[in-house]
């Protein structure tokens, strides 16, 4: 199913980019979430890349 919309597939791609990365495992977390869903480690760095990126 393509999207014509331009201004939705640029919301879906910044939600599948922006996320938090745990420094301690390295696990995928929520963007407002605090600690880390796996090991509970508080220290989450910000994954953001350019979009349009995806390999
Ligand atoms: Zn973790």
């Amino acid at each position: 199913m393509p999207i014509s919309d331009p201004e939705k597939k640029r919301i879906a791609q910044q939600a599948r980019l922006v996320m938090k990365i745990c420094f301690k495992c390295g696990a995928r977390n929520d963007i407002n979430a605090t600690r880390c869903r796996k090991c509970r480690n508080p220290y989450l760095r910000l994954k953001n890349r350019t979009l349009g990126v995806k390999k």
